[in-house]
């Protein structure tokens, strides 16, 4: 039996300020979201019933709000409440929460600078996709054709849905190739991020990561790179080379999802999740409550 799609389910969704039926969180197609992807939203994981870093991403779907230019008619503690009624409304207790903001229908040209702004969250339950053994074998990359913009080209640091086109186009064509996931460029050629993640290598015990200046900081990514440095692992932000990950003998992906996620593979480079990436691993865990 196929499940059954996102809008038919079971449950509430915080919608414009109160709780709806799931089946009923609707929008017109003649919204401006919808035609010129001016919408914001972040992803969310439920630990023991509470969103990691909750605050942390309501201040980022208020900050990629401002970075499309409208500002999202709620303040950090409302969202955080109204994410929290949402958790208890659908009993989730490990899950995941997707708040969305996006421009209304009043105009339907792209100048609509006094459009309203909506603002819905979904949650739901999830199981870990994959057993821990499986997932310590690494997932197989390929890199995209696809690269990540010049920051002159699009608002990178905005969690905004137009900037997922390519982030699709990506993912499609690395599964259609066997892939697991693609490994995005920037426009200058170094190394960015995968299509919903940020990248890690190891080189020599230390971790070496890309500097965020044309690409999403993540939280996650940030959280790795604290827990590293108070593990006395020395964390270096920098531009890196495609040509690098051969001096790289371990590499993974962070974000909200794919939480910590080791690579084996990327393209003719091989890797295998040692010691560093363990222990990151199970710093993470014992942080969010595992
Ligand atoms: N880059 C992109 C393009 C993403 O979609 C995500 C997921 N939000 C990340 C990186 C990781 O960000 P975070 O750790 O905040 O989930």
């Amino acid at each position: 039996m196929s499940t059954p799609a996102m809008d038919n389910r079971d449950g509430s969704i915080w919608f414009d300020g109160k709780l709806i039926p799931w089946r009923e969180a609707r929008v017109h197609m003649l919204t401006h979201a919808l035609h010129y992807g001016s919408a914001v939203f972040e992803g969310e994981q439920v630990y023991g019933g509470k969103v990691f870093k909750l605050t942390q991403h309501s201040q980022r779907l208020l900050d990629s709000g401002r970075l499309l230019g409208f500002d999202i008619p709620y303040n950090v503690g409302e969202l955080d409440a109204a994410t929290q009624e949402v958790l208890v409304a659908n009993h989730i207790g490990s899950g995941y929460v997707r708040p969305l903001a996006w421009r209304g229908s009043e105009k339907i040209s792209v100048s609509a600078p006094e459009s309203s702004i909506h603002v819905a969250i979904a949650a739901w339950d999830t199981l870990p996709p994959y057993s821990d053994e499986a997932r310590m074998q690494g997932i197989r990359m390929c890199t995209s054709k696809w690269v990540r913009p010049a920051p002159n080209v699009a608002p990178f640091a905005a969690k905004a849905s137009g900037l997922y086109v390519t982030s699709t186009l990506a993912k499609h064509a690395a599964e259609a190739a066997g892939f697991d996931d693609a490994l995005m460029l920037d426009y200058r050629g170094q190394l960015a991020e995968a299509t919903l993640a940020n990248i890690f290598l190891v080189m020599d015990g230390e971790l070496h990561t890309p500097l965020p200046d044309c690409f999403l900081n993540g939280i996650t990514r940030q959280t790795v790179i604290e827990l590293a440095q108070d593990a006395g692992i020395r964390v270096v932000e920098r531009a890196i080379l495609p040509g690098e990950l051969g001096q790289a003998s371990e590499v993974f992906v962070t974000g909200t999802a794919a939480e910590i996620q080791p690579v084996r593979e990327i393209d003719d480079y091989r890797f295998s999740a040692g010691t560093t990436t363990r222990n990151i691993m199970a710093a993470f865990d014992t942080l969010v409550g595992r």
